[in-house]
């Protein structure tokens, strides 16, 4: 969180958030307990990232798939982020 600037970066494992990426397999055991798990998780993201929206704050998630496989254009985006936080419009 970066609350001078109204900006809030969150880093998410993908199997947690449930994002649609084969890390994110869930475990085809016991479904009636991971199913509601990850899905409440998925509800609760896009929540808290709707609260702070309506606070007028910038939100950016990282996911833990896009750290391993895309470090080239995550960097592109963090230092894009910088930018507008050294520039408020
Ligand atoms: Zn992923």
């Amino acid at each position: 969180m970066l609350p001078r600037y109204h900006v809030a970066v969150f880093v998410h494992g993908c199997f947690w958030h449930g994002h649609d990426c084969n890390r994110a397999q869930r475990p085809r055991t016991n479904t009636e307990y991971w199913g509601p798990k990850i899905q409440g998780n998925i509800l609760r993201d896009q929540r808290n990232a709707d609260l702070l929206q309506q606070a007028n704050w910038d939100v950016f998630t990282v996911r833990e798939c896009t750290l391993e496989r895309d470090t080239e254009s995550l960097v592109d985006r963090l230092a894009s982020l910088r930018n507008a936080v050294e520039q408020p419009e």
